[in-house]
């Protein structure tokens, strides 16, 4: 009932205390767990609902564990994130970021933003430095691709958010293109979590496309 009783690592629980959370929202409270339990995941979740924790402090944790053997290695000039969370506007993945660096706060995680609209040379700058968490609009990171900038190989988390208002945006060709770069061998390492409002037709598609025998949670 408290976060404290959930195992996310001591200096991942420190800050959450930082932050001020003790008791984790509706959504936290089954979502965190079925992350943990590296299980796949659908949610229902609108804005306020406490989503942006519900998808960073099982990236966080599992990072900070290493559960995946080795960091993934530093490329002089390409950008090798374990995690990827994809977003639709600048706003909310700059929201995300601020968050989930509180979050990462003295954990030798290192989150860095990459969203479109905006030069990108600064971008690539905090690429170089290293990253473990990548947040990052589709488009900006469609053109990082193409110019090899960052590498999804290593890619053990993948979270979209608000993913009915990337769709309406027109976004789906550009998150398709970006999940086929992660669908390398060994199959079955990646774990996905889907986060939206609503679930038309195209939502459930996109579930059944990039999800493992996923958990769908509504609350
Ligand atoms: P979100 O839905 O992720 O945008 O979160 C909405 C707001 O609730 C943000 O300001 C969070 O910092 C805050 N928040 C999220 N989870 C908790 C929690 N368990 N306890 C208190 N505040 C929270």
């Amino acid at each position: 009932n408290t976060f404290a009783e959930i195992d996310l690592g001591e200096a991942l629980n420190l800050n959450i205390r930082r932050c001020k959370y003790v008791k984790p929202t509706p959504v936290q409270r089954y979502a965190i767990p079925i992350s943990l339990g590296g299980r796949d995941l659908m949610a229902c979740a609108q804005t306020g609902s406490g989503k942006t924790a519900a998808f960073c402090f099982p990236i966080i944790s599992g990072i900070m564990r290493g559960q995946f053997g080795q960091r993934a290695p530093r490329m002089p000039r390409t950008a090798c994130p374990l995690a990827l969370i994809l977003s639709p506007t600048r706003e909310l993945s700059c929201q995300i970021h601020e968050e989930a660096k509180k979050f990462a706060y003295q954990t030798g995680v290192k989150v860095v933003v990459a969203y479109g609209g905006a030069p990108i040379n600064q971008q690539l700058r905090e690429l170089e430095r290293g990253v473990d968490i990548l947040v990052a609009t589709p488009g900006r990171l469609v053109d990082l691709l193409e110019r090899a900038r960052v590498s999804l190989q290593f890619i053990r988390y993948l979270a979209l958010d608000e993913a009915d208002r990337m769709l309406d945006m027109g976004f789906e060709p550009q998150i398709r293109k970006i999940v086929q770069q992660m669908d390398m061998p060994p199959p079955g390492v990646r774990q996905t979590m889907l986060f939206s409002a609503t679930f038309p037709k195209e939502i459930q598609r996109l579930a059944s496309d990039f999800l493992a025998s996923y958990i769908f949670l509504a609350v």
